[in-house]
């Protein structure tokens, strides 16, 4: 059996060596590392793939956080609504730029932001919602986008953990992950669905205006050469990884039917355990399982870490996403929070454990992991 890894890259990269090889060889022989042609190209397929009207391509799914917040032109002081349950970079980039972090609390079902939790939190001084698609499904948008509407705020996804998946609206009109807010933002980090060999990102707009000021922004705010409208970054996507994304983008849709009859075997096989929660797919979107995340009964959350060592010596890697939401985080300490404020988040910090999740799980690897998770939590003496 092929070593069981979170995310196996290596599997993935030798069925489609040649045409990574190909366009990586391409980009040194054209020696047009930074804005090379295959840089435009792969926003173009990206473009059809997604249905976004722009797609702009940026260093890294932080960076493309950090500008969209900076193309809406927001005040210091302003504040910007995020789940306490994601990844640091969605509150990160809202520090940084010296806007006020909102948090919230999420569903425990989807785990995705809380929309009445939201409603509730809206200030004269909120500008601004960033909700997550977390774990590779659509948080609830059609409320939320009816609610921003009612009050005047911009949406901008967090998408990194959810290209591809696609939500349906109540009237039956369809659309990607990151295509539905003013601006939608991913990531191509390695491990992501779309990853690439490096770091990597892009923001999606269906704005011309929006796009044209974020191609600055992205670009030290220049607009002419050497002239520079507004302050700016350097965030690139260098040709590199735009040709190893233009290999791997016509794959997704495989990759995503992998990932989730991987998620179907592990619901089958767990569906039966009353100490594991398997994931709740949402009526309203699709799930791409960036990750498959259990959560773990009241009855044996507390011992978690036993699990994972056990497991681990049984050579399966399963991990914590994410052990500490973010009002409980020291650099996000803040006097408005206290522990117990967000108790969702505060228990599915205590208790998800997420599995492998790829393109590569074979049957064999499923069933040993399957097999040695129940007989896991069997051996638990509680
Ligand atoms: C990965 C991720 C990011 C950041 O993307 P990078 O490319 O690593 O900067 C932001 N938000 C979420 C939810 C993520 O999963």
């Amino acid at each position: 059996m092929r070593k069981i890894q979170m995310v196996d890259l290596q599997t993935q990269y030798q069925q489609i060596k040649s045409e990574i090889d190909k366009g990586i060889q391409e980009v040194i022989d054209s020696a047009a590392f930074v804005k090379g042609k295959k840089v435009s190209e792969f926003a173009e397929h990206l473009q059809t793939y997604t249905g976004a009207k722009h797609v702009i391509p940026v260093g890294n799914g932080t960076d493309a956080l950090q500008i969209a917040l900076m193309a809406l032109g927001l005040e210091r002081g302003d504040e910007v609504i995020t789940p306490t349950f994601t990844f640091i970079a969605t509150a990160e980039v809202v520090a940084l730029l010296g806007l006020k972090p909102v948090v919230v609390d999420v569903d425990w079902d989807t785990m995705n932001m809380d929309i009445e939790a939201v409603r509730r939190a809206i200030t004269p001084r909120t500008k601004a919602i960033v909700p997550v698609h977390l774990f590779g499904q659509c948080a609830d948008m059609e409320p939320l986008l009816s609610l921003a509407r009612e009050k005047g705020l911009h949406i901008v996804e967090d998408a990194c953990q959810a290209i591809g998946a696609e939500y349906t609206f109540s009237d039956g009109r369809k659309a990607q992950a990151g295509t539905m807010g003013v601006i939608g933002c991913t990531s191509f980090f390695p491990s992501k669905n779309l990853g690439c060999y490096g770091d990597g990102g892009a923001l999606f707009t269906n704005d011309d205006a929006l796009a044209a000021r974020i191609q600055a922004i992205a670009n030290h705010g220049m607009v002419v050469r050497y002239h520079h409208d507004m302050v700016g970054v350097n965030s690139r996507l260098d040709t590199i990884q735009a040709a190893v994304l233009d290999a791997k983008l016509p794959h997704l849709d495989e990759y995503i039917s992998a990932r989730q009859k991987a998620a179907r075997y592990y619901d089958e096989a767990f569906r039966s355990c009353a100490d594991l929660l398997i994931p709740v797919v949402s009526p309203h979107s699709t799930h791409v399982y960036h990750q498959y995340t259990l959560r773990l009964s009241e009855r044996v959350a507390s011992r978690r870490d036993e699990i994972r060592n056990r497991l681990a010596e049984k050579e399966i890697p399963a991990m914590v996403y994410y052990p500490v939401p973010l009002h409980e985080q020291k650099a996000y300490q803040d006097a408005r929070y206290k522990t117990g404020d967000f108790p969702v988040a505060e228990r599915l910090a205590k208790c998800v454990l997420s599995l492998p999740m790829h393109t590569c799980l074979d049957e064999e690897q499923l069933a040993y992991i399957t097999s040695n998770v129940i007989q896991r939590f069997k051996d638990l003496k509680i």
